[in-house]
C-alpha cells in the first residue's frame, strides 16, 4: 500500500525552473552571429536530457553530458558543427549561473507550489547547483513557497548520493517513507531518492520513459492531482 506523504522535496533545474531559450539564443548570436530559434530548441530539450540520463553510466564526466545534452538542443535549431559544442558552452557558462540559463519558471510553478501547500505537504528543494539556486528561486518569486533550499555546491554533495537527501529528511524531521522527491534526471533524482527510502515521481515532458518503473508525471502542473491520487489509493487523507 503506498504511503501517505507528508513531505514533497522537489528538484529544481528543468522542474522548477527552465532553460532561457531566448537568452541562450541572444548569447550565441552576440558570440557567432548563430541565431538558433528558440522554440526548435526547447522542443529538442526533452530528447537532450533523455540522452544525457540514458547514456549516464557511459559520460564520466560532466563535461561530456553538458556536451551532449547541448549539441542534441543546438542541433534542432541548426547549429552543425558538434566540434565548436564546447565554445558555445564556454560562451554559455562564462555567465553562468543558473541565474542567468535557467531563470524561466515552468508552467504555474508558482501557483503549484501553492497548491502543493495548501493541501498540507511540507515543501523543500534540493538541487544539483552552482550555489545561486537559492537566490534564483527567490527572484521568480518561487522560494517563499520553500522551507528551505539545498545547493549542491553550498553543501558539497550531490545528487545521486544519498546524503543530500538525507540531509533534506533530518532538516524537516520527515519518514523516508512519507516523503516524495520529484525531479526530471531517472539516474539522478528517481535512483538518488530511492537510495534514501523516499518515494520519487519522475517529470517526463515528452513520455520518453515508459519503460521506466517508476510513476511519472509530465509537467510540475501535474503533480498535485498525482500526489493526491496516490493518498487515494492508500486510502489516506493528506497531511
Ligand atoms: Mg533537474
Amino acid at each position: 500500500m503506498p504511503p501517505a506523504f507528508t513531505h514533497v522535496f522537489l528538484d529544481a533545474g528543468n522542474t522548477l525552473v527552465h532553460l532561457d531559450f531566448h537568452r541562450v539564443s541572444d548569447i550565441l548570436f552576440k558570440e557567432f552571429g548563430f541565431r538558433g530559434d528558440p522554440a526548435a530548441m526547447e522542443g529538442a530539450e526533452p530528447k537532450a536530457r533523455f540522452h544525457v540520463d540514458w547514456d549516464r553510466a557511459n559520460m564520466e564526466e560532466d563535461r561530456e553530458r553538458w556536451r551532449t545534452y547541448f549539441w542534441t538542443i543546438l542541433s534542432a535549431a541548426g547549429w552543425q558543427d558538434r566540434a565548436r559544442v564546447p565554445d558555445a558552452l564556454r560562451a554559455l557558462f562564462a555567465q553562468n549561473t543558473t541565474f542567468t540559463l535557467w531563470s524561466r519558471p515552468a508552467r504555474a510553478a508558482a501557483e503549484t507550489l501553492v497548491q502543493l501547500r495548501d493541501l498540507g505537504y511540507s515543501l523543500a528543494v534540493i538541487s544539483n547547483s552552482d550555489g545561486s539556486v537559492e537566490a534564483m528561486l527567490e527572484r521568480l518569486g518561487l522560494k517563499q513557497h520553500l522551507e528551505y533550499v539545498i545547493d549542491s555546491k553550498i553543501v558539497g554533495i550531490e545528487k545521486p548520493d544519498r546524503r543530500i537527501f538525507d540531509m533534506a529528511l533530518t532538516r524537516s524531521g520527515a519518514v523516508p517513507a512519507r516523503s516524495l522527491y520529484v525531479g526530471d534526471m531517472f539516474h539522478i533524482d528517481v535512483i538518488g531518492a530511492r537510495g534514501a527510502g523516499m518515494e520519487a515521481v519522475l517529470l517526463d515532458p515528452a513520455g520518453l520513459h515508459g519503460h521506466r518503473n517508476c510513476s511519472r508525471v509530465r509537467e510540475i502542473a501535474d503533480l498535485p492531482g498525482h500526489v493526491l491520487s496516490e493518498q487515494k489509493r492508500a486510502g489516506k487523507s493528506t497531511p
